[in-house]
């Protein structure tokens, strides 16, 4: 599995992984590769950020082989969807709105968005209830 970050043309960035660097480019030229915020098949891999040079290195938890995989992967979608279809996109500014929201500064609503590793770890410090949304492994069929 490679793991690409992707972004569509509203500037939504998301993770794909696919099995090959060959699987990618088949899926994106069949108009398979979605934005999963506003799904349009107009994505492209993000270059990345030179602040996160060592992105190479960075490790993401997996899982594979559970008895009910289908079913808690299915899970994850409608988490996901549910979270993405009712509440807010805030894209990077996930830290600043999450931070407002936590100290009452702004009425209290729904958003996601993202944040880098050194954002989340100020969240925690500050105590900020936020939780992680599942990216979902495009499906090979
Ligand atoms: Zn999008």
């Amino acid at each position: 599995m490679i793991h690409y970050s992707l972004v569509c043309d509203k500037s939504h960035k998301f993770d794909g992984w696919f099995s090959t660097a060959a699987a990618y480019e088949s899926q994106k030229t069949r108009g398979l590769v979605t934005c999963p915020i506003c799904l349009t098949n107009a994505v492209d891999k993000a270059l990345m950020a030179p602040a996160i040079g060592r992105a190479g290195s960075e490790r993401v938890s997996l899982s594979i082989g559970h008895p009910q995989h289908a079913q808690l992967r299915e899970a994850m979608v409608a988490l996901r969807n549910k979270v993405t279809s009712e509440a807010d996109y805030v894209g990077d500014k996930f830290a600043e709105e999450a931070r407002k929201i936590h100290f009452k500064e702004v009425d209290k609503r729904g958003i996601y968005g993202e944040a880098s590793r050194e954002e989340v770890a100020a969240l925690v410090e500050d105590g900020v209830d936020f939780m992680p949304l599942p990216s979902i492994p495009e499906e090979h069929n």
